[in-house]
């Protein structure tokens, strides 16, 4: 029989799995999101270019590319059968079987305790708060420690980690970690997860799960246990469950798992302070799951059951001295873990009969190691949840976004409300909110600025420290405030998109596009980011899993104009373009886009000519952002921006002002031409000359603008005073070329570590000087054709 692949599934068709290739990790992050021999899986639809399929799998969506779909075998559900889930026995707590047992059977209702005396009052008890993606940590996080991180609803949001106290118990510190499916790490931010809990021993774990999608979400409370670290349970969006007639009977699921569970609402905060208490009641007393054996006795599992005890004995005395948990490194070791195996330092004939041993296990089994494994967790999953969830039929806000991506992610319709949307929050930042918002803060400075001049004037002040007060530092910080309100509605708008789960969708329609370019649909959370700055943007890049795409991808982000740049175009654009300031801004922004997505087309068919790797990623529900979010962030973005304002610009204006005013001989200058700064500038400036700003006083402005790139327009309007003056010595060509090389030249510092952060110092400085000469080249391109149409 030829076998079909789920590439070849028909609209709406529900199948079941038979085999799943791939290799490697790819492999492992298949199985780990639930795609297992014997699972029901049903193709809901393609993404509006063909690539990537959406598909229903264990109750939440998944998307894949038609390509990973090929590696997958199915065939059809036998007629009458129901999908696995919905079938299995009400057998939860099925005793041990006893099979190759080490000890006694771990009894099930009773936890077991640590014989050691309990964590003394007064000594810090450390919280891992581990979750998969999206199901609510970030949100708990706050309502625990009342700190203020963003939430965001997109895969992958936190991509470092944050720690803090729990709110009322000071001898405590939570740690809120990237969402991870499994333990297998897939993306670098999966690492960061895995390491922490496993290297830092954590005196409790917090598993958050995701109560409408409590199937996908169990998969790595299992792994969890494995670790033998005292644990609760937080069974999160209850609000949700029981708003759409669900149950989850919490002493089922308790008994099952051995473990406390809390169902809790951490969005709405409830069950949060019953939750915490749990926490330290384990944490303190050592209590550790009361299970770690998942393997069904009554069927199909014995073989597997076997296998792990018997590689349990084999590695005991190294897991010990490694101080990994034997029956994790076990697990770990069937499903062929490199880490995990170099840890324990097994000797090659060790590792040899570990083989053997696994491969007999395939053998009577008649799955693969990493698929046997993961079929046992699911299956013990399916018998859980078949005995204490009660679900409804499909919730309302699956229901809804369903209808919502009817339109945002359908066929003829995703991309042209791709465009409106993006080119709404654009309109509406830069012409209507902003922009309102923009005068009124402008209106305030300039008279504030005025007044400050004039107090000083009656006052007698010094000239020195009225120059260094008035054209210095407030000059500067008059350029920059005003810009506040940009930044922060552009912050808002891409906030929104991300918090409602457009982003996902986003990433779902343009994956095949960008892989074009040799990017992931994926790709395109960091370049929309890059719209607000770089720096989160860059960082963001961590949700890709492929060391390949996010290099490529942190490349590009800084092509994106960032808000800060504004502050210079619209310097310019103010002086040189006054009755067409939106045009020549948003050239900018065009200029930036082609660039960089030339740039990555060029090295894609050129340097690096890998495929971007598999798309799999779950699509969550939309949902109602939160004001507080929305405010939280909005509040944060402003004071970021507005404390920069006042410190870096500040200080860099004062340096300007001072390296202006004065001369190699610190005696105060009469004309600036005599200045440091002008001494200095002078060897730098004729490289700009060919690109028609060769004034020393651009020079200056740009290499300060390093620092950061507010500070280009500061020092522009320190230097030269007046619109006049700059008009003086530049043509609006040249004007334009100038803003097209700030677009395009190097990120400015805060941008500049964060790549190296992600990728490493070489990457950094190949970046600056990639970007530089990319600028340089533009620059001299737009100059050149300007000149040829009579411009100039
Ligand atoms: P993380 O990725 O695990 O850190 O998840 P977040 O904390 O960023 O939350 C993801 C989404 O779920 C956000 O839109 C939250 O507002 C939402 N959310 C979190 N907890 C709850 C809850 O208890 N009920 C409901 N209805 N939504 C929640
Ligand atoms: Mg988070």
């Amino acid at each position: 029989m030829i076998q079909r692949t789920l590439a070849q599934a028909e609209l709406g068709e529900t199948l079941r799995i038979d085999t799943v290739g791939g290799t490697g990790e790819l492999r492992q992050h298949f199985l780990d999101m639930g795609v297992i021999p014997g699972a029901a899986i049903t193709f809901v639809k393609y993404a509006p270019m063909g690539d990537p399929m959406e598909f229903t799998l264990r109750g939440y969506q998944l998307t894949l590319r038609v390509a990973d779909a090929e590696k997958i075998g199915v065939s059809p559900l036998p007629e009458g059968e129901v999908p696995a889930s919905e079938s299995a026995p009400a057998a939860a707590t099925v005793r041990h079987p006893g099979l190759g047992e080490m000890g006694g059977t771990v009894g099930i209702d009773e936890r077991t305790r640590d014989h050691s005396d309990p964590i003394p009052e007064g000594q810090t008890l450390t919280f891992a708060l581990a979750g998969n993606q999206n199901c609510g940590k970030t949100t708990l996080f706050n309502q625990l420690t009342g700190a203020n991180q963003h939430v965001g609803n997109f895969p992958g949001v936190t991509v470092d980690r944050k720690s803090g106290q729990i709110k009322g118990h000071p001898d405590t510190d939570v740690t809120d970690l990237p969402g991870i499916y499994s333990l297998s790490p897939y993306s670098p931010e999966e690492l960061v997860s895995r390491r922490h809990i496993l290297d830092e021993r954590p005196s409790g774990i917090i598993n958050i799960v995701d109560a409408t999608n409590i199937e996908r979400n169990l998969y790595l409370t299992m792994q969890l246990m494995e670790l033998d670290c005292p644990m609760v349970l937080a069974l999160n969006m209850m609000d949700e469950v029981q708003g759409n007639g669900g149950t989850i009977d919490v002493n089922v699921l308790e008994d099952a798992l051995g473990i406390p569970v809390v169902p809790i609402s951490a969005l709405k905060n409830s069950g949060v302070s019953e939750l915490v208490e749990h926490a330290l009641h384990v944490a303190r007393y050592r209590e550790r799951p009361g299970r770690q054996d998942f393997c069904d006795p009554t069927d199909h599992d014995g073989a597997l059951h076997r296998c792990l005890h018997a590689i349990m004995h084999l590695v005991e005395d190294h897991a010990e001295r490694a101080n990994v948990p034997v029956r994790f490194a076990a697990t770990k070791l069937v499903e062929g873990d490199e880490l995990t195996a170099s840890a324990l330092g097994l000797d090659q004939a060790e590792l040899d009969t570990v083989e053997r041993i696994v491969s007999q296990m395939e053998q009577e089994r008649g799955l693969d190691r990493a698929a046997a494994i993961a079929d046992m967790r699911f299956s013990f999953i399916e018998r859980v949840v078949s005995a204490a969830v009660v679900k409804p039929r499909e919730s309302r806000e699956r229901e809804t976004s369903r209808r919502i991506d009817r339109l945002l992610t359908g066929k003829w319709t995703a991309l042209p409300l791709f465009v409106l949307i993006m080119g709404a929050v654009f309109v509406l930042t830069f012409n209507v909110i902003g922009a309102f918002l923009q005068q009124l803060v402008a209106d305030g400075v300039d008279s504030l600025v005025t007044l400050a001049d004039e107090g000083l004037t009656a006052a007698g002040a010094n000239p020195v420290l009225h120059s260094l007060i008035v054209d210095g530092a407030l000059n500067a910080v008059s350029t920059i405030v005003p810009i506040t309100p940009i930044v922060v509605t552009m912050f808002f708008f891409l906030s929104l998109l991300e918090d409602t789960g457009y982003m996902a969708r986003v990433a779902f329609v343009m994956d095949k596009p960008l892989r074009r370019l040799g990017l992931s649909g994926r790709s395109i959370v960091p370049m929309l980011m890059g719209f607000g700055c770089t720096v989160p943007a860059v960082m963001s890049a961590r949700t890709l899993p492929s060391e390949r795409d996010r290099r490529l991808t942190i490349a590009l982000t800084p092509f994106m104009s960032c808000t800060t740049k504004l502050t210079i175009y619209g310097f310019f654009a103010a002086i040189f373009f006054p009755g067409h300031a939106a045009l020549a801004v948003i050239s900018m922004y065009v200029i930036g886009i082609l660039v960089g997505l030339l740039a990555a087309l060029i090295v894609h068919k050129t340097i690096d000519t890998g495929e971007a790797v598999p798309f799999v990623m779950e699509l969550p529900n939309y949902r109602m952002p939160s004001a507080k979010s929305v405010l939280l962030l909005v509040w944060e973005k402003s004071k970021d921006f507005l404390t920069r304002a006042f410190t870096v610009v500040f200080v860099a204006a004062v340096v300007v002002w001072f390296l202006q005013s004065f001369s190699p001989t610190l005696a105060l200058v009469e004309d600036q031409q005599d200045s440091i700064l002008a001494a200095i500038s002078t060897f730098v400036a004729p490289l700009f000359s060919p690109l028609g700003f060769g004034d020393w006083r651009f020079a200056t402005a740009l290499v300060a603008g390093f620092m950061a790139k507010e500070i280009v327009a500061s020092t522009l309007s320190v230097l030269f005073g007046s619109a006049a003056e700059v008009m003086a010595v530049l043509s609006p060509l040249a004007a334009f070329c100038l803003m097209v090389f700030c677009l395009l030249y190097t990120p400015c510092v805060a941008a500049i570590a964060a790549v190296r952060r992600e990728l490493g110092g070489r990457w950094a400085a190949g970046i600056v000087v990639f970007q530089c000469a990319v600028a340089y080249a533009v620059a001299l391109l737009v100059r050149l054709v300007g000149l040829a149409l009579g411009l100039g």
